[in-house]
């Protein structure tokens, strides 16, 4: 058979061999830009680059000396858990001049650097496309008074530069980013308007009211609004009372969540790609991550567009946030809501996950608006089929959003068994929909119910899944509610059992994570961390593997470095099961390093749910309500509602770019039943990338890297 050409392709085969790239971070300092440089250092030296830091942004470029300084794989270690910017990040008024940037371009010739990495917000990016646009100008400039020679203005002629910003799309990535001084100014007469509310909200029995108020918010005259402003109005109109906090640096400040981290690797790799394949015809870009999926886009189109950018890649999500939020965030009365006569049920599913709640909440307010009458039923089908269902209004739910767990309560109990109970209890609660959110075992539900359709009637209704569960194994989502709080938990604790040990001798931690058969844990978390070896059970691995393994970081600890850690998921194999990994790599390791083993167990069912969580669970729990509307709508036919099309029993997941729902049936064969997981499973090309980290040559495929497309692309597609 003829050999099938190869076309992925790989980044091994890049070659930055005589390449020097330069790495900054520039303006305001923010999460994850530490791990952003580690990752740029790290696949720029592993296609054989050279990589610079440029220490204190701009300043240090045009400075030079030791400012600018040849970066090592080791020079990055032990840098993904702190907060803040490492190689600093001063501004720099000199390179708003003309001459503040000759002098940066002389340093950069000097050293031979022309590829930048620009870590920073638009101010610094503005910065960066001048001065490329300026380059060859300034090179001449530099030649004419003698600072270079022709030749080195020949080698350095082009300038290639990436921007890194963080993820584009607030709607799924939970990075906190600076909006508010760009959001649509409000029209007058907002003071009155937002006193009504608060006292509609009050009179509805909420005690707590929150009010944000964005640094450098104004109204439609430019005229600033502030904080003591809304205070005072607060307290002299309506009398409550009323605390500021000003959040400040608070919000700066800390660790980098996990996703962040990954968020920021995953970019370092597209900002070295991106440097690697630009010449001068191709514009200089931004990369960044839209849903899902790495993308690029041209960093003049943005810079021109500066505040046209920020309203465009930021607003638009943001303007999709705000209207779930003021869509939860206001009860009007019940004369003034539609009344649709239909009833929802929600119940959750499984084992607890954090998002859950938020999910009920936003799901039974946004019912509520709709006008459907929401019913909660408490653990899952459990109590479904036991009719433990009562109706639930928009006060109940008052406050559940920062709570982790399951409020209603959750159990694995399928409904397969208590069909005809379940069915019985959709009738005495004339129930016309179902919401149910949970793991696999709620797609499994589904499936149950939507095959059991033909046995039964009262399944012929829109049932909608979402996805929450940490192990994140259910098909057709790319990530499930839940999974970051959970990936945040390991972090942290990886992070800490790292620094418990630091001033010790060298010390390798062995780590057993969650998630069934599921290695998305282990391996995003191990990601997240910088793990130097991760095992999972969709990754086989043998005896060999685990003596290289073990080899690899005893020659890596000979180097300098102090702390090895690896992870284990928990079903990774049978045989090879945590204990035997610790002894194995005691052994081995003998006399280079000492092992410490430790199982996380349930503290990676995480407390409170994380930022993300909170949000993906309000916002897929809204749309999957206005989906059960249109379907309501478009099932209902002389005063019934029958509904026994697949495209009535879906799950609601995100896949890259888009939302999409996708009828539970046709998933079936998508799904490993046996070991419940997907049979494919995005996450497992970032493996590559964990591994290449960890200093360990891989083949890598970059096939689905960003590609350059105008920014008014940029948004996630709306399936459905
Ligand atoms: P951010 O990048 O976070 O928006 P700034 O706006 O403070 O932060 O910009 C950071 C640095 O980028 C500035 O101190 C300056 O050195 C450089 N910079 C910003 N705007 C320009 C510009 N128009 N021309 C040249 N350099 C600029």
């Amino acid at each position: 058979m003829a050999k099938q050409q190869d076309t992925r392709k790989l980044f091994e085969d890049l070659s930055g061999a005589g390449k020097s790239i330069g790495v900054l971070t520039s303006g305001g300092d923010a999460q994850g830009m530490n791990a952003a440089v580690r990752a740029v250092v790290r696949m720029g030296i592993y296609v054989g680059a050279k990589v610079y830091f440029i220490h204190e942004g701009y300043q240090g470029m045009v400075d030079g000396g030791d400012n600018i300084e040849e970066a090592s794989w080791e020079s990055v270690s032990s840098m993904l858990q702190v907060g803040g910017t490492v190689i600093g990040s001063a501004r720099c008024k000199e390179f708003r001049s003309h001459e503040g940037r000759l002098k940066a371009a002389h340093q950069l010739v000097l050293r031979g650097i022309t590829n930048l990495c620009v870590i920073g917000g638009d101010g610094s990016l503005t910065g960066a496309n001048l001065f490329r646009e300026e380059w060859s100008g300034l090179l001449e400039e530099l030649v004419r008074q003698g600072l270079i020679d022709e030749e080195a203005a020949q080698n350095n002629s082009e300038l290639h530069i990436v921007g890194m910003v963080g993820s584009i799309d607030n709607d799924f990535c939970g990075t906190d980013m600076t909006i508010g001084t760009d959001s649509m100014p409000p029209e007058d007469g907002w003071e009155e308007h937002m006193c009504q509310k608060l006292s509609e909200n009050r009179a509805d029995k909420k005690r707590l009211n929150i009010i944000i108020v964005a640094e450098g918010a104004i109204d439609c005259h430019n005229k600033p609004i502030t904080t003591n402003h809304i205070k005072e109005l607060v307290v002299s109109c309506l009398g409550f009372d009323t605390r500021v906090t000003i959040l400040g640096h608070v919000q700066r400040g800390g660790t980098p969540s996990a996703f962040d981290r990954i968020l920021a690797s995953r970019m370092g790799v597209e900002a070295v790609l991106a440097l690697l394949e630009a010449s001068d015809s191709t514009p200089a870009c931004v990369v960044s991550l839209c849903g899902n999926q790495a993308v690029r886009l041209p960093l003049m189109e943005c810079v021109q567009m500066v505040s046209a950018y920020v309203s465009l890649i930021f607003c638009r999500s943001f303007e999709n946030n705000l209207n779930t939020y003021k869509l939860l965030s206001y009860h009007k009365a019940d004369s003034e809501l539609p009344n649709s006569s239909f009833n929802v049920a929600v119940l959750n599913v499984g084992a607890p996950a954090a998002g859950m709640n938020a999910a009920v909440r936003s799901a039974v307010r946004v019912g509520i608006k709709e006008g459907h009458k929401m019913f909660a039923v408490n653990d899952g089908f459990e109590g479904f089929y036991k009719g433990q269902i009562k109706e639930i209004t928009w006060g109940d739910v008052a406050g559940w959003t920062g709570q982790g767990g399951s409020i209603l309560g959750t159990k694995r109990t399928l409904p397969a068994k208590h069909l005809d109970k379940i069915a019985e209890q959709i009738r005495i609660h004339n129930i016309n929909a179902l919401l149910v959110i949970g793991g696999f075992e709620a797609f499994e539900c589904l499936l149950q119910l939507y095959e059991a359709r033909t046995s039964h009637e009262d399944f012929c209704i829109p049932m909608c899944v979402l996805p929450a569960t940490i192990s994140n194994n259910v098909p057709g989502t790319d990530l499930s509610i839940g999974a970051d709080t959970s990936l945040n938990a390991i972090v942290e604790t990886c992070d800490r059992i790292k620094q418990s040990a630091s001033g010790t001798k060298r010390r390798v931690f062995i780590i057993e994570t969650m998630g069934g058969y599921c290695g998305y844990l282990a391996s995003v978390g191990g990601l997240a961390a910088g793990a130097d070896t991760v095992y999972i059970y969709e990754e086989p691995f043998d005896i060999r593997d685990l003596q290289s393994n073990v080899e690899h970081l005893t020659e890596k600890m000979k180097t300098g470095i102090q702390r090895g850690l690896v992870l284990r998921n928990e079903n990774s194999n049978e045989n090879f099961t945590t204990d035997f990994i610790y002894q194995l790599y005691s052994e081995e390791g003998k006399g280079v390093f000492d092992c410490r083993k430790n199982v996380l167990g349930h503290m990676q069912q995480g407390g409170a749910p994380s930022p993300f969580d909170r949000n993906f669970g309000t916002k897929i729990a809204a749309k999957a309500i206005q989906w059960i509307s249109r379907k309501l709508k478009e099932s209902y036919k002389n005063g019934k509602v029958f509904a026994n099309t697949e495209d009535t029993a879906c799950l609601l997941g995100m896949r890259r770019r888009t939302m999409a729902f996708q009828p539970v049936v046709q998933l079936k064969d998508e799904t490993d039943f046996a070991h419940r997981i997907p049979k494919e499973q995005w996450w497992l090309k970032l493996r590559p990338l964990m591994k290449i980290l960890a200093k360990y040559k891989t083949s890598y495929d970059v096939s689905d890297s960003g590609q350059l497309e105008p920014v008014t692309r940029v948004r996630p597609k709306k399936a459905d």
